[in-house]
């Protein structure tokens, strides 16, 4: 019998969920669809973002709703459009083989009338923004007088964004004997009142530890001068080239801020906050889908739950205000058992606060340092030199060679290699070559050596299967080194860096002047930019890399075209929250 079939699932969604090519039920799914189908009864469902909340109670929900009838028998509340929409989207897919059954999405900044005329032609299930809701309530546009199954999905995240009087409002429109699921990403106390307020001795279900973020995100931190804030988010984006990446920041003028400086450097880069049209954002989430931004800066109430794969790193430009939301931002990346990073700047007031979100993700940082301008050209260099190497050619090319060849016959394969490069990475390197060390100066215990450290550079990476902790291992091993005299140790695709204290710098050499690794040969150089903090001048900014996209323009700031969750004019006394979005 199918996995799905074995939950109590019907043959409709069974199809269905063959076709989207789901192979077997998450943790998640497994423990709350036959406890859903089953009974009516109400429920907490704790579990990390991406782990399948949505199919959990999305499965049961559409079990149990009577095609038949077009009342309105479920509503889903849930934070933000994007959310709504991608909601709205996976129930249609899940209940394609079922005819007659529909599913709504009500959300702010879209027409309320045409989605009244929406729900009008009957929909069995509408997801709803609190919002919204309300306003459609309020104009007699909805009847949930009869609903059977309220979800309340990201529940940590409604009440953050300040919806706990709407939901309120909105529950009081609804029976008493209808069962209400709670899905939650963490616990914190207030959505524990919310569960003791509206839901009777609801069934709880938690999978993986609470407030634990995904297994397959590491954690790191740099510690900089807070101006220096914008400046490290370039190195950490230009020492990793691949990037594909949300910047989480704290307010939607940082957001919007951050964004144009990266465009106007170069990056294929844009802004995604509750201030831009719903045009624009869907502009934006579309690109970044498809891979034509590479850095996506968001509020965390615009990136809450969206669900891209293979987001390579998680930044935070700023940590969030309320700790338990570093879940929700990591949770971005990590995802369908891919690794990912998140990654921290933080001022040095701010250190402190690390250990706050270590406790909640029950996980340590590795504090890790800005990469040098050295280090990163070094890194370009050889990103560049793989590419090369992996291109496919261009055979229509072909008709033009022996002229080219005439023009570059006189050079050996050597100087058109570092012509070519010179070509390629002059400006990147004029650039970083000047730049200084964005390292908030510490007061250096461990490497307080009187003579100073040394940074090497050595030909081995994760393609060699090496990750920080195996290389620093494999180091300590055949230098004959203690504990902590490997430090710093930064591994890339193809080669790594690590530093030891200079005095052993004679050693290392030796060690690995004619080292082989598995057949091959393995090469240790010192970087020239060996010891730290050794206050070159020199100011960020001005680079433009060679990343800027053709295909994307990104519109102005979306002054006019408000979208606002809350479909109204604001009632509340909501400034404080109001730059979040
Ligand atoms: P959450 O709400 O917990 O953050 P989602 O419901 O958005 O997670 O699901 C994350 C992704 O995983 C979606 O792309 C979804 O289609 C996919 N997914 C859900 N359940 C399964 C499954 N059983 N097998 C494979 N993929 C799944
Ligand atoms: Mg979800």
């Amino acid at each position: 019998m199918n996995k799905f079939e074995a939950l109590g699932l019907g043959e409709a969604i069974v199809k269905a969920v063959n076709d989207m090519g789901f192979e077997a039920p998450s943790e998640v799914q497994e423990k709350a669809i036959p406890i859903l189908l089953d009974e009516d009864t109400d429920i907490v469902a704790l579990a990390q973002t991406g782990t399948g909340k949505t199919a959990a109670f999305g499965f049961p929900l559409i079990e149990k709703v009577d095609h038949t009838s077009k009342i309105t028998q479920g509503l889903i509340l849930s934070p933000t459009r994007e959310l709504c929409l991608q909601i709205a989207n996976e129930l249609k897919n899940y209940s394609k083989y079922i005819k007659g059954l529909r599913t709504v999405a009500v959300y702010g900044g879209a027409s309320i009338h045409d989605q009244s005329k929406e729900i009008k032609r009957g929909a069995q299930i509408i997801v709803a923004t609190p919002g919204r809701m309300q306003d459609m309530i309020n104009r007699r546009m909805v009847d949930i007088s009869n609903i059977g199954y309220c979800v309340l999905d990201e529940a940590d995240e409604m009440l953050n964004m300040g919806f706990y009087e709407d939901i309120n409002a909105i529950l009081s429109h609804t029976p008493d004997e209808k069962s209400t699921w709670l899905f939650s990403a963490t616990m914190p106390k207030e959505v524990a009142t919310i569960a003791k307020r509206f839901m009777q001795t609801p069934k709880e279900i938690t999978v993986g530890h609470k407030n634990t973020g995904s297994k397959n995100v590491s954690h790191e931190y740099y510690v900089v001068n807070s101006r220096d804030r914008y400046a490290a988010l370039k190195r950490l984006a230009d020492a990793n080239p691949d990037i594909f990446s949300v910047i989480f920041c704290r307010t939607k003028r940082d957001t919007q801020k951050v964004a144009e400086q990266l465009i106007g450097d170069g990056y294929n880069a844009a802004a995604l906050h509750g201030d831009l049209s719903q045009n624009q954002r869907d502009l934006v989430m579309k690109s970044f889908r498809n891979r034509q931004i590479q850095m996506l800066v968001a509020t965390d109430v615009a990136a809450r739950g969206i669900d891209v794969d293979d987001v390579t790193h998680v930044i935070n430009y700023q940590l969030p205000d309320e700790i338990e939301t570093y879940t929700h931002r990591s949770g971005r990346t990590g995802r369908a058992g891919k690794s990912g990073v998140s990654m921290v700047i933080v001022s040095k007031s701010e250190i402190r606060k690390i250990k706050s979100v270590e406790r909640i993700i029950k996980k340590a940082f590795e504090k890790k340092e800005i990469p040098s301008g050295e280090e990163i050209c070094q890194v370009q260099l050889f990103h560049l030199a793989n590419d090369i190497a992996k291109a496919e050619i261009n055979h229509e090319i072909d008709a033009y060679l022996p002229s080219i060849n005439e023009v570059l016959e006189d050079f050996s394969k050597e100087e058109l290699i570092k012509k070519f490069f010179s070509v390629e990475f002059s400006r990147f390197h004029n650039y970083y070559k000047k730049a200084k060390d964005l390292n908030a100066v510490r007061e250096d215990s461990r490497g307080g050596s009187k003579n100073g450290s040394t940074r090497y550079f050595i030909n081995v990476g994760e393609k060699d299967g090496f990750d920080w902790m195996t290389l620093k291992d494999f180091l300590k091993e055949n230098l004959d080194l203690g504990r902590d005299d490997v430090n710093r140790v930064d591994v890339k695709e193809s080669f790594s860096f690590f530093n030891t204290d200079s005095e052993h710098q004679d050693k290392v050499l030796e060690v690995f002047e004619s080292f082989v690794l598995e057949g091959r040969n393995v090469n240790i150089e010192i970087s020239k930019d060996s010891g730290r903090n050794r206050g070159r001048r020199g100011r960020d900014g001005g680079f433009k890399g060679k990343r800027r996209s053709d295909g994307f323009k990104p519109r102005g700031r979306g002054g006019r075209d408000r979208n606002d969750d809350r479909g109204g004019n604001g009632r509340r006394d909501r400034k404080k929250r109001n730059d979040r979005r």
